[in-house]
């Protein structure tokens, strides 16, 4: 059955389920690979002119991740987790789906928001903030994000502190 819920709440109960929110402190950086593999996922890298990547079923049954080998490491991370989601909470919507950057779409937006929350949890950018990692290029290094995703999370999760701290 596909997820109801939000896909914050989703990407933080695979992140507990896998083991991940106890052993960030040691190993900030999330194992995609192994996460992908946790759910029959086989990853791909091709080279595509206009996709960022895509979730295909084959005949078989069984379903791989693809990212545009020409992106950058961290964006198609990114992109992989971004095709976790679709797979945990679209794939009855078709046999391929195939994603371009910048889409707008309610789905794309509702699987970006769900990588952000798996490759940068709220818990984890404020255990790096609390021990003085501040700048979002290194934030990006540790996490294995672009440094421009990085600083709008940490925008996001340091800006919701002062919300509540006004308050
Ligand atoms: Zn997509």
């Amino acid at each position: 059955m596909p997820w109801r819920g939000a896909p914050q709440a989703l990407a933080h109960r695979i992140l507990e389920e896998s083991g991940y929110l106890d052993l960030f402190c040691l190993r900030p950086r999330l194992d995609l690979p192994s996460l992908l593999r946790r759910f029959g996922l086989e990853w791909h890298r091709r080279e595509f002119d206009r996709l960022s990547g895509a979730l295909v079923r084959l005949d078989d049954g069984s379903y791989h991740v693809f990212t545009n080998s020409r992106d950058s490491w961290t964006r198609q991370r990114f992109t992989a987790g971004h095709e976790l989601a679709h797979y945990l909470m679209h794939r009855h919507l078709g046999t391929i789906l195939c994603c371009r950057r910048n889409a707008d779409r309610g789905i794309e937006r509702a699987a970006n928001v769900f990588a952000r929350e798996l490759l940068m949890p709220e818990e984890v950018v404020r255990f790096l903030w609390d021990r003085g990692y501040y700048a979002p290029e290194t934030i990006g290094r540790i996490l294995g994000v672009s440094a421009q995703a990085a600083a709008i999370r940490l925008e996001e999760v340091m800006l919701g502190q002062s919300q509540i701290d006004w308050n």
